[in-house]
């Protein structure tokens, strides 16, 4: 199945947070790496107070179910310290499962597309240069939802 995940990170060297959490989704079983794109800064949403962050995505092959995938995301969050105090708030790193193959899932843990996805240049950006054929399901090609964000939301570092 190929899937494509959202990382950020606001704290303690962000870049590496996210060259740590790409290592780790690698070496897990079950996954392989296909695509990453360049890291993106972005000022934090709705001008929450924090640093800048720093953003990727990237796109990987994988045999788990996406219930499985969250799973994994979810305990490289937690190996890497993610603290969880305030939605949107800052955060060491935050790993999204922004599409499984074309599947749409709405289920407590777990809704894809994501639903933010399609409004957030540093999500819109990063997976438009890894794939700019790719269709988010319901929602129409990339190509054309990449007119929806401001580009100068985000610079590529
Ligand atoms: P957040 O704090 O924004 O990372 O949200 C974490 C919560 O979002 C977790 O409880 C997940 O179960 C839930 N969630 C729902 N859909 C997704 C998704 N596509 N990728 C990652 N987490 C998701």
């Amino acid at each position: 199945m190929l899937a494509y995940i959202g990382l950020g990170s606001n704290l303690h060297n962000p870049s590496a947070q996210i060259e740590n959490a790409l290592s780790a989704l690698a070496g897990s079983d079950g996954i392989e790496l296909i695509s990453v794109s360049s890291h993106y800064k972005s000022k934090p949403l709705l001008d929450m107070p924090g640093p800048n962050y720093i953003n990727a995505v990237c796109k990987i092959d994988t045999t788990l179910t996406a219930i499985d995938l969250l799973d994994i995301c979810q305990s490289i969050e937690d190996n890497q310290k993610r603290i969880r105090k305030v939605k949107w708030g800052s955060r060491t790193i935050d790993l999204d499962i922004l599409l499984y193959e074309q599947q749409v899932i709405s289920s407590d843990r777990l809704s894809i597309p994501h639903p933010e996805m399609i409004d957030r240049a540093f999500v819109m950006v990063p997976l438009y240069e890894i794939d700019k054929e790719i269709n988010v399901p319901l929602l129409g090609p990339v190509k054309k939802l990449i007119d929806r964000v401001n580009k100068l939301d985000v610079k590529k570092i």
